[in-house]
């Protein structure tokens, strides 16, 4: 790993070496989030755009000398990564735009986002010899995990609140995890796995503690720009939870210009639930996301749950530093976002995933986008993950089935 210079705390600016500490700053604990820093002149001589071209390899791991693991070291063979990115030109002509493409992180083996962060959790525990990894997460990045390791027969625990969608405790257990539902929050969840993990041994996956997650997430970044013939886009919507993917879009596109294969910075537009809108209030108030205490998250999109996001140093950075914004978006704008999202380019999200695009006309209505922008919506989580709360959409836009007997004739009463 001769390209990786140090992890740098977010907090001190202290740097370590990656050898020296596993996870957070020793001088500032949970805050203290380390950012890995890199050699680029040397991964410049590595890799190269026009290798990229030749390259057939369709998954994160084309990006291999980018991230922060031994050249050699295997990996996963589940494909994660290189989603699909469609234009949408019906959506955009809907919203008087004139260049708009969704990228589908819903088609990842685990059906989410989590899975980029995931593939690299795997292969740092191996490295470092780990007998057995650990996550919290309020769903989803617990499924990633899960999937991965059941990919290469990889013992794990799995901490959830027992209030996750069923979906996602479902795929813990089919995947063979040992799972566990906490009884309290996500937080609490949290709390336990980092316990369990120092009582044992184990290695952590989590979120904004462990360094290397936001280092998976980055490749999203990579994957959209080269998907767009290496022409940055104007503006990259996601939603934010506990930050760490709009952070990982953000290290990704520093990552690009330092390679100078980008040269200009996308604004990368931050959406939340109005229910769990820490950073959305942080960013418009200019408060200090180190002192603003925690609030009461409630959203019908449990992936963007969060009443104190963990990445929230980075979260802050990535709307400040490209210039972006955050848009808050209603429980009912996120419902209503999952059909209009499936009809309009044939995408099903989960809530947490339409409720990116329903940020979207909500920064056209306050003139924050321009017509001739061009513009992603990054969708992180397929709508089969919530099957309940799609049901509530349809409802909600006046979709029913019709019941039907067997037979023409009252199928033709039914038609008229
Ligand atoms: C985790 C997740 C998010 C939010 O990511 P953060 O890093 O927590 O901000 C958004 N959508 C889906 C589907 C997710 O699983
Ligand atoms: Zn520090």
């Amino acid at each position: 790993m001769d390209h990786v210079l140090s992890l740098k705390c977010l907090i001190c600016g202290k740097e370590y070496h990656p050898d020296e500490v596993e996870y957070v700053c020793p001088d500032h604990g949970h805050e203290g989030i380390l950012d890995v820093q890199y050699d680029y002149d040397l991964i410049g001589r590595r890799i190269s755009q026009g290798d990229l071209l030749h390259n057939t390899n369709r998954t994160i791991w084309r990006y291999k000398p980018l991230l922060p693991v031994q050249p050699d070291s295997p990996v996963p063979p589940l494909t994660v990564g290189w989603t699909p990115l469609y234009r949408a030109d019906r959506l955009a002509a809907e919203l008087g735009l004139k260049h708009l493409w969704v990228k589908d992180d819903g088609r990842q083996p685990t059906a989410s986002f989590k899975d980029r962060a995931s593939a690299v959790a795997i292969v740092k525990a191996r490295e470092k010899g780990a007998e057995i990894i650990t996550t919290a997460s309020t769903g989803n990045a617990a499924a990633a995990l899960s999937g991965l390791c059941a990919s290469i027969g990889q013992p794990n625990v799995i901490f959830v609140p027992e209030t996750a969608p069923q979906a996602k405790i479902a795929q813990l257990l089919v995947f063979g995890s040992t799972v566990m539902l906490v009884r309290g929050t996500y937080d609490d969840a949290f709390d336990l796995c980092l316990l369990a993990a120092q009582e044992y041994g184990w290695y952590n996956r989590n979120t904004a503690y462990n360094p290397y997650m936001t280092e998976g997430k980055k490749t999203a970044s990579y994957e959209i720009c080269e998907q767009l013939g290496w022409q940055a886009p104007d503006r990259i919507f996601v939603s934010v939870g506990d930050g760490c993917i709009i952070g990982g879009l953000h290290k990704g596109l520093k990552d690009l210009r330092a390679l100078g294969w980008i040269h200009r910075m996308p604004r990368l537009m931050g959406v939340q639930a109005a229910g769990s809108a820490y950073m959305a209030q942080a960013w418009a108030n200019d408060e200090d996301v180190l002192s603003k205490p925690p609030i009461e998250a409630h959203t019908v999109a449990d992936s963007i749950s969060a009443g104190l996001p963990r990445d929230r140093i980075k979260a802050m950075a990535a709307v400040r530093e490209t210039d972006g914004a955050y848009v808050q978006v209603s429980d009912e704008e996120i419902l209503a976002a999952i059909p209009a999202l499936a009809r309009g380019c044939g995408v099903f999200a989960e809530p947490a995933g339409a409720a990116a695009y329903a940020g979207l006309p909500k920064a056209v209505n306050d003139g924050l986008v321009h017509p001739d922008e061009r513009i992603v919506v990054l969708v992180t989580g397929n709508g089969l993950k919530d099957v309940v709360s799609a049901m509530k959409s349809v409802k909600g836009v006046g979709t029913r089935p019709h019941r039907v007997a067997p037979d023409l004739a009252d199928l033709k009463r039914v038609m008229t």
